[in-house]
């Protein structure tokens, strides 16, 4: 997760990288933080909170200059300090440098071992600190090589921004598992930001995706960007993307992450016929792929659970007992539309199944007759590495149980999944992707 910004060359880039990190809240809500150059120093503030609650009109104030970046964390690597927070900054031999990064670095402990080995001091758990400590001890003379010979040491899933007080580099992996894409202010700046739906609250036009393995560089003294193909790139883009973490208004890679939920939820219908009367999405996850459910099967679709927007996602509490009861101040149903019902409810995902046990109960409680869970993705039986925060195999429930036992677990009627070969076809096929989670192909070696 994470939602990472970068706007160059514009007035007020702390506004707009505000307003950017607002648009992208829901890919990470533990801190913020952002960075900015007047191009003689760097400013920057980052704190544990929500964009709306760490940045007010004094910290924009504070914040000056023509370029800025800006992260909102969502920890998949590293501890919940404020240390974790991102932008990391530091002082080096060539100036002041600001990173922030979306991803997971596979080779943190060896590279950060291999460094502390040689005298190196870390005030972070981040992966991200052993680029900037790579970047500060090699001995190339300009930046951008730093930054090329720092990533040939790193593996993993990352898009990068690095800031200098002149300068601003943005980095894809060569798999393209994080979504990242470029646009152009209206001033006639630019910007590269994790989704398309930071573009349409700041009034940025989409140039295009970043591509795998493509490092774009923007620099005051030259027009325009400089794009450099530093890895040869080998797409395998996250399927969970357009699953569950990217708004709906956004697309990746050409494609609508509305228009794919969907497709997903009319897959998800042809693969799973049920009897019922109707169709209900658990707020605001599923609520596109029931909406292709209903448009495929017919069977009408009505909004029978009610979603309190004031509370923070279920999967951020750390204890067990905590996460059933975040569940139950989330959601709550109208017992007026379900009682008697035969009800299909659609989820994107099931991870520990606590949600979906959750809501069945509740459902059940005000009245439905039928309960059947449909999934709008595949079992998820592998840990994720690659910036997304699942569980170990251990809490992993459909690495533990066969669907069956799962269905016997959250007391549904009936409960069914996505195949795999359907989530490829509802994406599109045009493309590989990362489907790490469903299948344990851990291609990142
Ligand atoms: P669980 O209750 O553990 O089965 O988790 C499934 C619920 O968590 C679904 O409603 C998803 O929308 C949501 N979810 C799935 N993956 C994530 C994630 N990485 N972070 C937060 N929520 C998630």
């Amino acid at each position: 997760m994470c939602a990472i910004v970068g706007v160059f060359d514009t007035k007020e880039a702390s506004r707009v990288a505000y307003y950017s990190l607002f648009a992208m809240q829901h890919r990470g809500q533990e801190a913020t933080g952002i960075s900015v150059s007047d191009g003689e120093k760097i400013s920057k503030i980052k704190k544990k909170g929500l964009v709306t609650e760490v940045f007010d009109e004094a910290a924009l104030k504070f914040l000056k200059g023509n370029s800025a970046v800006g992260h909102n964390r969502y920890s998949t690597a590293g501890s919940k300090s404020v240390l974790d927070a991102q932008p990391i900054h530091a002082s080096y031999k060539l100036g002041e440098i600001s990173i922030v990064h979306n991803g997971n670095l596979i080779n943190k402990d060896e590279v950060r071992n291999a460094l502390i080995d040689e005298g190196a001091i870390f005030q972070s758990e981040m992966d991200t600190e052993n680029i900037i400590h790579l970047i500060a001890r090699s001995q190339e003379e300009h930046l951008r090589d730093r930054i090329v010979e720092a990533l040939n040491i790193v593996k993993g899933a990352y898009c990068l921004i690095i800031q200098s007080r002149h300068k601003m580099f943005a980095i894809r992996d060569r798999y393209g598992v994080r979504p990242f894409c470029l646009g152009r202010l209206e001033d006639g700046g630019y910007i590269v930001s994790s989704e398309t739906c930071a573009f349409d609250l700041v009034g940025a036009e989409f140039i295009r995706d970043v591509r795998p393995g493509e490092m774009i560089i923007f620099d005051k003294d030259k027009e325009g960007f400089e794009s450099i193909q530093l890895f040869e790139p080998t797409p395998r883009v996250c399927a969970f993307e357009y699953i569950y973490f990217a708004r709906p208004d956004s697309v990746i890679e050409g494609k609508s992450v509305y228009a794919v939920r969907q497709e997903i939820g009319k897959a998800l219908a042809r693969e799973n016929k049920i009897d019922a009367d109707l169709v209900i999405p658990v707020p605001d996850s599923g609520v596109s792929a029931a909406m292709g459910y209903a448009q495929e099967s017919g069977i009408p679709f009505e909004m029978a659970i009610v979603r309190n927007h004031y509370v923070g996602r279920t999967f951020i509490e750390p204890t067990q007992a905590k996460r059933d009861m975040k569940v139950k101040l989330k959601l709550s149903p109208i017992k007026e539309i379900l009682k008697g019902k035969r009800i299909v409810v659609v989820d994107d995902s099931l991870v520990r199944g606590t949600t979906s046990k959750r809501i069945i109960k509740i459902l059940k409680n005000a009245g439905a007759k039928e309960v059947h869970m449909c999934i709008a993705s595949p079992t998820i039986e592998h840990p994720d590495i690659y910036g997304i925060d699942t569980p170990s195999y251990e809490e992993l429930i459909s690495a533990n149980m066969s669907v069956e036992e799962i269905r016997e677990y959250i007391k549904a009627d009936s409960l069914s999944f996505l195949s795999i070969d359907a989530l490829k076809k509802s994406i599109g096929e045009d493309m590989d992707y990362s489907l790490v989670s469903f299948n344990g192909d851990y291609f990142i070696k």
